[in-house]
């Protein structure tokens, strides 16, 4: 069975009919588990909704970097609230993206230490979201004090360099479709090399679809793809990557449970 530990559902799409389909078409091609990402507090309320009410979904809540600048100082304290519920499993997505700038970056930082806080109080793994931003969110993990409670980094796109220092803190590097990507060499050197109880698989979905269905909207049931590229490149059989990355995120987060 595998896991995607990362994707973005919406509500919404319960009304539109959607989401009962996209995540039968996961359960289909053998998707036992879904943690979806709240980005906002709007989007958080809604996602642990999905949860509350469908067995399969876990959620990660917090405030993405595009929206740090929705920060206000009550936030932390309705975020916190959120985070409460037994079906949240971490705190994000959360830290930096110097690639867009759509949130001023002091206030990302200040955004960032604050939800590693929240983290920290509530004992539950981080979310990170990373971009053009590799040295000074691993700087503020480590001077936060984020290796207490690890986490994920999603969608990994950056250089071995990273990857060492983000494992050396106890965190975990979750693949996306990115991996299958022809100019994606030096993540795909890293995901053949990094140790096998810290690897994890995502589709980020609706976004970066993998290969064969790049360009189209991304969705659960194509965590398939990544997770057959990642045990391509580490040269094992689909069966025990997918094993394995259960494993993993059930290591790191308590769930899903093995049976
Ligand atoms: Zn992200
Ligand atoms: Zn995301």
């Amino acid at each position: 069975m595998l896991v995607d530990c990362h994707c973005h559902l919406r509500g919404g799409q319960i009304e539109e009919g959607g989401l009962g389909s996209l995540l039968d078409r996961a359960r289909a091609a053998g998707v036992g588990g879904f943690v979806a990402v709240g980005t906002d507090l709007e989007e958080s309320r809604e996602v642990l909704g999905l949860a509350q009410a469908i067995p399969d979904i876990r959620a990660s809540l917090g405030l993405h970097p595009h929206e740090a600048k929705l920060w206000e100082p009550e936030t932390g304290a309705q975020l916190r609230e959120l985070l409460m519920a037994p079906e949240v499993l971490f705190v994000g997505e959360t830290g930096l993206d110097w690639h867009y700038d759509l949130s001023p970056r002091t206030v990302q930082e200040q955004v960032f230490r604050a939800q590693i806080q929240l983290a920290r109080e509530l004992q539950k793994p981080l979310m990170i979201h990373t971009r053009e931003a590799g040295e000074e969110t691993l700087r503020i993990l480590e001077q936060e004090g984020a290796g207490d409670v690890g986490g994920i980094i999603h969608c990994f796109s950056e250089d071995k360099a990273f990857a060492s220092r983000a494992l050396n803190l106890g965190f975990h590097l979750s693949f996306s479709g990115i991996v299958t990507f022809k100019k994606a060499e030096a993540i795909q050197e890293v995901a053949a090399w990094a140790p096998e109880d810290r690897i994890l698989v995502e589709t980020d979905a609706p976004y970066l679809a993998p290969v064969p269905h790049r360009g189209k909207t991304n969705e659960p049931a194509f965590v398939v793809h990544v997770a057959e590229r990642v045990a391509a490149l580490r040269g094992i059989s689909r069966a025990r990557l997918e094993d394995l990355t259960t494993r993993n995120l059930e290591a790191l987060c308590g769930w899903p449970p093995s049976c």
